[in-house]
């Protein structure tokens, strides 16, 4: 088809799905879901398309900014220091649903919320996160609820327990988890590890431990460039690297962790005792799009983007953003900021009768934090091909990096990201490398 057809094709189909629009209120944009993607998105569709003529169905009191979980599991930051209430950081000129999206219809341009009203729109945006499934590890839920040695950086509510748990530890084996599914930021797993070794050097304990990473992956990081700095520090500290086992099962009285050996035809598992239980637990596309009747999401789950464009390989006027996706690259915030961008103009395109024009490189990041004062700032894209910002070498551990992901970072998030105002890295690395031949 030529580019001429194909664009005509584009017009009439969007025009003929929103012809099909029916009931409920009406919006330009409607966005599910109010976390970074759809805050992002959501400020910049404001902008274009006027107050009031954008929806963001959001069910939570507040957005955090979970990136700096992993400072709070380490005694650096607060949780109060990663929180605003969520009516604060939502686009002024938006029409906030506490609503949960209980059904997507994209045949007929409306979604259902949990109060049973219909919302229509002539762009539907989708930024629904991804799911964190403790129930998935048997025993998880009670381990963390009642033993003070068990921890998770992912959740919300169980953030605050890492740092004591790190105090309190006088020796023994201390256990970090990496699961055997999508995870968001694949580097937090491993950053409180080192952390916390850190932390247990100063306080004498550490040569009474066995630090040890089980990860369910075949290497420690999976990017070529930051595995091979990873790994000598991986041996400096003295941490015991066990991979391709999945956690399985926590039985808090007895204070052991069960794996599965994923490379075992057997099916064998092995049964560790733990003084100190870090978990990054199972993750999974969201229930209602793994669940959708209707076909938005591919056979995993994960919304079904073009990963180029973010636009939906089969409606056109719907566009995904952030971790609930199926674009092929490391789900982290700073993905998107690279996407929402790119979501914006595609909405602008599309309106415009234009095919989406975007070139979406795969760009994320992972500053993978080594220590309290040391960070690698890992920048990649598609396929694990470095993107760096800086004329320097990233995989090196640097105390600029950690400042940059201590301070620097969440004003990025608040004030730029959030509102719409940033777009990633992209002009700032043109600019770094200029004359450098980059
Ligand atoms: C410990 C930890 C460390 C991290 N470190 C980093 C880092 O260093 N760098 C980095 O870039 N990223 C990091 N991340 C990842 C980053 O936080 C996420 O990738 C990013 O926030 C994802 O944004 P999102 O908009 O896709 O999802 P989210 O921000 O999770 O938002 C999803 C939103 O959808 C809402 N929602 C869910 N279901 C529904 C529904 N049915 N209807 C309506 N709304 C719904 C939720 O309430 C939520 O507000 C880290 C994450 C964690 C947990």
């Amino acid at each position: 088809m030529s580019g001429h057809s194909c664009r005509r094709m584009q017009r009439v189909l969007v025009q003929f799905t929103r012809s099909y629009s029916e009931g409920g209120r009406h919006y330009k944009v409607v966005i599910a879901g109010g976390g970074t993607g759809g805050c992002s998105v959501g400020a910049r569709a404001c902008r274009t398309f006027g107050r009031g003529n954008v929806a963001i169905i959001e069910p939570a009191k507040h957005h955090y900014y979970q990136p700096m979980w992993t400072l709070v599991g380490a005694g650096i930051k607060q949780v109060e220091n990663s929180s605003a209430l969520m009516k604060d950081v939502l686009p002024s000129g938006c029409h906030h649903y506490e609503q949960r999206v209980q059904e997507f219809n994209p045949e007929k341009n409306t979604v259902i919320l949990s109060n049973g009203e219909k919302l229509s729109y002539d762009y539907l945006v989708i930024g629904l996160g991804i799911q964190i499934n403790l129930n998935k590890v048997e025993g998880l839920i009670p381990a963390l609820k009642a033993d003070r040695n068990v921890c998770t950086n992912y959740v919300r509510e169980y953030v605050e327990k890492t740092f004591p748990a790190i105090q309190d530890f006088r020796g023994g084996n201390a256990i970090f988890t990496f699961p055997n599914t999508p995870i968001k930021c694949a580097g937090a797993p491993q950053k409180i590890m080192y952390l916390a070794d850190e932390y247990w050097r100063k306080a004498g304990v550490r040569d009474k431990a066995t630090v040890m990473f089980n990860t369910s992956l075949g290497v420690i990081f999976g990017v070529k460039k930051y595995a091979a700095s990873l790994m000598p520090i991986v041996e400096r500290k003295g941490i015991q690297l066990n991979l391709r086992r999945n956690l399985v099962s926590v039985d808090h009285s007895k204070k052991t962790a069960t794996f599965e050996l994923l490379d075992s035809e057997k099916g064998e598992k092995i049964t560790y005792d733990y003084d100190f239980l870090h978990v990054a637990p199972p993750m999974s596309a969201p229930d209602i799009l793994k669940n959708s009747t209707s076909p938005i999401v591919d056979a995993s789950g994960f919304l079904d983007v073009n990963k180029l464009t973010c636009q939906h390989n089969k409606f056109p006027n719907i566009f995904g953003v952030g971790d609930c996706t199926n674009i092929p690259t490391a789900k982290t915030a700073a993905a998107i900021a690279s996407q929402n961008k790119i979501v914006h103009t595609g909405i602008k395109e599309v309106e415009a009768g234009k095919q989406p024009s975007g070139q979406y490189d795969g760009y994320t990041s992972c500053p993978l934090i080594t220590g309290y004062h040391h960070c690698i700032l890992a920048e990649f894209g598609f396929e694990g091909v470095p993107l760096e910002t800086f004329p320097l070498n990233q995989a090196k551990e640097r105390r600029t990096m950690f400042h940059m992901k201590k301070d620097i970072m969440p004003e990025i998030y608040w004030n730029m990201l959030l509102k719409g105002y940033w777009g990633g890295p992209k002009p700032y690395r043109k600019i770094m490398h200029l004359g450098t031949g980059k």
